[in-house]
């Protein structure tokens, strides 16, 4: 507990690992605790097309090891423990991991995102059972069977398209008309003959057996109207909400509770800094994730030179 590290980085996908390479390479001998799944949400994806430097793509756990191994040589420490909470009310401030209390001057929150659940009836009880958030942890379950899948963003498309692989039918609903995903993502979605898509529907109710799920009952939401859809499997592919919890509200965030920059990367708390999915409502991208990890570390070294 007495060794006063300069600079903790929480969290392990683009952002934390741009983060800590920039950070290693600035000397700062930055320690990261990089969750129990290290790696965030690119460890869920299959392939990435749209990160530069990779013309024919890169599987998201191939790139995310990528990363971890560029940090690593420049010295990064890496632990795969989650961090329980942190205290930000004196510095140098405590972070606490598994009962162990780690001091540091800087901390940078790079803990990203977790899927949204829709939530409705019946669902609770069929999560593992076929409903599912995650296509590429689940997917092989459902071979030769119909699924279904819920959203209009490029998370929905891209679940749409992969599940095809093992899926003998994939339906698409989305509450409305109008799909936030990228063209060349929809194009894929409406182009493919084993994908359905039916607009202005939604989830009303979840139907399952003893076995596991069986369908859904859908609900137009124009008029009310009900129809049933038969399927072994769904995926919610809905968004993502930041995952800040262990912060105890130390620092400021928005309504929908992403953090907040106060100056550059820094957020409301002084010497705590924050980059990726846990702050950008925007863009999500692992492109511009690991080009705010790459700010967040240039600002925490400058911010460490200032305080001598
Ligand atoms: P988005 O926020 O882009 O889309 C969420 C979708 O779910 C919207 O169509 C939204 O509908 C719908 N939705 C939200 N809540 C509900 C609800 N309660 N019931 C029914 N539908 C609902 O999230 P994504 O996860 O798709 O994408 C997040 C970011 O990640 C984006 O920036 C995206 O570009 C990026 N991404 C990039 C990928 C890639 O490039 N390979 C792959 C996956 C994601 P509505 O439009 O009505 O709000």
């Amino acid at each position: 507990m007495s060794e006063i590290h300069n600079v903790i980085i929480i969290g392990s996908g683009p952002a934390g690992y741009t983060a800590g390479l920039y950070a290693a390479r600035a000397m700062l001998e930055p320690l990261m605790f990089a969750g129990y799944m290290s790696g965030g949400q690119l460890m869920l994806t299959s392939d990435v097309e749209n990160f530069p430097g990779y013309p024919k793509g890169i599987g998201g756990p191939e790139m995310m090891m990528e990363l971890r191994e560029q940090a690593e040589r420049f010295g990064l420490e890496v632990r795969d423990q989650n961090v329980e909470s942190v205290d930000l009310s004196e510095k140098p401030y405590k972070v606490v991991v598994e009962g162990e209390t780690f001091l540091t001057h800087a901390i940078i929150v790079s803990t990203g995102a977790e899927s949204i659940w829709l939530n409705a009836p019946g669902e609770e009880q069929q999560k593992g059972r076929g409903i599912s958030t995650c296509a590429t942890c689940d997917g092989a379950f459902f071979k030769n069977e119909e699924v279904l899948v819920i959203g209009g963003g490029d998370s929905a498309c891209e679940e749409a398209t992969f599940l095809t692989r093992f899926a003998s039918k994939v339906t698409l609903i989305h509450r409305h008309d109008v799909f936030r995903a990228s063209t060349i993502m929809y194009d894929r979605v409406v182009k493919h003959d084993k994908i359905e898509v039916k607009t202005f529907r939604q989830v009303k109710e979840w139907l399952s057996d003893e076995k596991g799920l069986t369908g859904a009952v859908l609900e137009d939401p124009r008029d009310g109207t009900l129809e049933n859809i038969s399927v072994s499997g769904a995926f919610i592919a809905i968004g993502h909400k930041p995952i800040t919890g262990f912060l105890g509200g130390q620092v400021e965030v928005d309504g929908e509770g992403y953090i907040l920059h106060k100056k550059h990367t820094m957020t409301s708390v002084e010497g705590v800094f924050a980059a990726g999915d846990v702050v950008d409502t925007r863009y999500k991208q692992a492109i511009t994730a690991a080009g705010m990890g790459c700010q967040s570390a240039m600002d925490v070294e400058k911010w460490l030179e200032d305080q001598h």
